[in-house]
């Protein structure tokens, strides 16, 4: 860093991505990115026109993208903020609504805590229950703004939309931010409770459930006061903030509904499957709703397994975080891949005997 850097940005402790090696070719299960391809639809959108019109600025009110949103989830464009992945909503919110505070579980998105140092906030870290559940109760009249990711990441946790109210309900004077990243894989929406109460934002992405995690495509459901707001903040950094390409490619994927829906019954198929194929080798596994599975093995530390997965070619994701250190998550690819997985984690127990 140099000198120049203001101190306080300086001091800031940076979100750690997962690895996008480039070093050799993984079976990659460690960023919960889609196993299938965009829709057929959508590679065709990205077409040698759009490319060709890349000379001119994409459409900063993202228009056509708000009205298929608005489509999708039965609100109105007024009520849709788009953003340059969900990372940059939730960073907009963070900045917009978490001055008095800002209440979120100890083990949730590694985001939010940075958001939260980025702006000064206060935050109020919620421990999850022993069994690694949220308890509702907990973020009920808070009196500072609550943020929750659910299905719940890294545990794959989901609660019912009827906690979520009583939540969004016991706070009217503070906004709730809901990050939904997961919920196309199994979980309950509260997308609908946007209509009821005007301090909900739902935070929903392109990039795990339709396969364009590269395009960095967000989206925030909301009151239309809520939705303002974020285009306020947006007017004051990038007015362009999704690019010509990403644009077209996620009004694609709003269009192949019934291709994305397959696909993503298939993934959680496919997650039923491993976790039950994981439990029988002796995991623990939670009953995750989204698109990774999260277990620890009593013979073998989260890191060990990381590791001797790493050396066969597999990626998966590590947390050393004390309390989930003896876990691992990992993504749910192909039947094929998970099956590969599963033999080499055989393979590796054997190895301990
Ligand atoms: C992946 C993820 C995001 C970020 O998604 P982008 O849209 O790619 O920025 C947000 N929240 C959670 C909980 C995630 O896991």
């Amino acid at each position: 860093m140099s000198k120049f850097i203001d101190s306080r940005l300086g001091a800031l402790e940076e979100y750690v991505p997962g690895e996008q090696p480039r070093d050799k070719k993984y079976i990659k299960l460690n960023t919960n990115e889609f196993p299938y391809p965009p829709a057929p639809g959508v590679i065709a959108a990205v077409s040698a026109a759009e490319v060709a019109d890349l000379r001119l600025y994409s459409d900063p009110t993202c228009k056509a993208l708000k009205e298929k949103l608005a489509a999708r989830y039965e609100v109105t464009p007024e009520n849709v903020f788009v953003g340059n992945g969900s990372d940059e909503v939730l960073n907009f919110a963070f900045a917009a609504y978490c001055r008095g505070g800002a209440a979120f579980p100890d083990i949730s998105y590694g985001f939010y805590p940075v958001f939260a140092e980025l702006y000064g906030i206060d935050s109020e870290i919620i421990p999850l229950n022993e069994d690694l559940s949220i308890d509702p109760a907990q973020y009920c009249s808070k009196g500072k703004a609550v943020v929750i990711a659910n299905p719940n990441a890294p545990t794959g946790l989901c609660m019912p939309v009827g906690a979520i109210e009583r939540i969004v309900k016991t706070n009217p004077d503070n906004v709730v931010i809901v990050d939904e990243a997961y919920v196309d894989f199994g979980g309950e929406s509260a997308t609908a409770l946007t209509k009821k109460y005007e301090n909900l934002l739902v935070v929903g992405t392109f990039s795990k459930s339709r396969a364009l995690a590269g395009a960095r495509v967000g989206f925030g459901i909301g009151d239309c006061a809520l939705i303002r707001d974020l285009e306020k903040i947006k007017y004051c950094t990038n007015p362009y903030n999704i690019n010509r390409l990403s644009l077209v490619a996620a009004e694609a994927a709003l269009d192949a509904r019934a291709y994305y829906d397959e696909k993503d019954a298939l993934v959680a198929e496919t997650r039923e499957k491993a976790q039950a194929d994981l439990r029988a080798l002796g995991f623990a596994a939670t009953e995750s709703k989204a698109n990774f599975i999260f277990a620890k093995h009593a013979k073998l530390p989260g890191a060990a397994l990381y590791e001797a997965l790493k050396a066969r070619g597999i990626l998966v994701r590590h947390f050393t975080v004390p309390r989930i250190r003896d876990w691992n998550r990992i993504t749910v690819g192909t039947p094929e891949e998970m099956k590969t997985l599963i033999e080499n984690i055989k393979e590796i127990l054997n190895g301990l005997e």
